[in-house]
């Protein structure tokens, strides 16, 4: 299958400002996206997710910089892009979309005048401009009148549906979004994800969503990513995911959520907390968590290996890939 996204072995550190001594917070991140295809990066907050979708829009913070890897974007490596070229590949191969559209959209500005604004084709004349917001936001469900409405009149899903086709109104080829539904209400954020399924069927593309929450994208995406402090611990695809987990962090994740529970049963957490990053456990960074700790689990970091066609970090799989 063509790649659309492929990023390999990234690593990328925080330069911490009174010592200008380095942490790693991404820690080998692998993982590829084909075209049309789905993949959720799912894990805690701080386990590098956000993190890993700023590194691939090419918008890393100043105290973070790249160590090591690549990020193939539609063929071409967005590290060794100037920002020129990166202001370029933005919008055009790749849209995002964040929580809390009310912070990325221009109070003072139109709905219209902000996708038009986002418009990177100069070869339009205006008159094709304005149609092409208006065919985008009908792709993204509304009328024509949004165009000239300002933010503060939209509720916070249409203002997401805003983002949307911002995001999309150069035809991109793939759209990240990031924890697009967590500041809606279940029904509004029900209505996002049905629209994101219509919208990678009629605009062909391939999408990169990030979320805390395993249960939203089951059903949705093709492929699960587990992320646990800066690296991916299991991958494949989500059916297989949900029915098998194999790590015993993507194992606790899934015993936690609300449908899993006999009547009656207590409301479950995962025991203790994603760990800081300048002060990550010995070998496997979830040992202080699993109930499964063997004795190599403090000492060394796991590899990873494919068990039943699944790629996970765990030593209760070995130590080598299955043949
Ligand atoms: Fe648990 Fe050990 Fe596997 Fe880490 S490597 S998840 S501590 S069993």
């Amino acid at each position: 299958m063509e790649k659309v996204l492929d990023v390999r072995e990234l690593k990328v550190a925080l330069r911490r400002d009174v010592h200008r001594s380095e942490t790693e917070i991404l820690k080998g991140v692998e993982f590829s996206i084909g075209k049309k295809e789905s993949l959720a990066l799912v894990g805690e907050s701080g386990s590098g997710k956000t993190l890993t979708a700023m590194t691939v829009m090419g918008l890393l913070p100043e105290n973070m910089s790249v160590k090591k890897g690549e990020v193939l974007l539609c063929g071409r490596d967005i590290l060794k892009m100037s920002q020129q070229e990166l202001r370029d590949v933005r919008g055009v191969k790749a849209g995002m979309i964040f929580q809390e559209p009310s912070s990325y959209l221009n109070p003072v500005f139109t709905a219209g005048n902000q996708i038009f604004e986002a418009i990177k084709d100069t070869s339009l004349s205006v008159k094709e401009k304005k149609k092409r917001c208006i065919d985008v936001l009908k792709d993204v469900g509304f009328t024509e009148d949004i165009y000239y409405r300002y933010p503060h009149q939209l509720s916070g899903g249409q203002q997401q549906r805003v983002m949307i086709a911002i995001a999309l109104v150069n035809n991109p080829s793939l759209l990240i979004a990031d924890e697009p539904t967590t500041a809606l209400d279940v029904t509004t954020a029900a209505g996002i994800i049905e629209l994101l399924k219509i919208l990678m069927e009629r605009y062909g593309l391939s999408l990169l969503f990030i979320t805390h929450d395993i249960s939203l994208v089951s059903n949705f995406v093709d492929k699960i990513a587990v992320m646990y402090a800066g690296r991916i611990v299991e991958i494949t695809d989500a059916k297989m995911t949900m029915d098998m987990p194999l790590h015993p962090y993507t194992e606790k994740l899934i015993a936690c959520l609300p449908e899993r529970y006999n009547s009656g049963e207590k409301i479950k957490t995962i025991e203790g907390s994603v760990p800081d990053f300048h002060n990550l456990p010995s070998g496997c960074p979830f040992h202080p968590r699993c109930p499964y700790v063997m004795e190599i689990c403090r000492k060394s970091e796991p590899p990873v290996v494919k068990k039943y066609g699944i790629l996970v970090r765990c030593f209760k799989y070995g130590m080598s890939m299955e043949t």
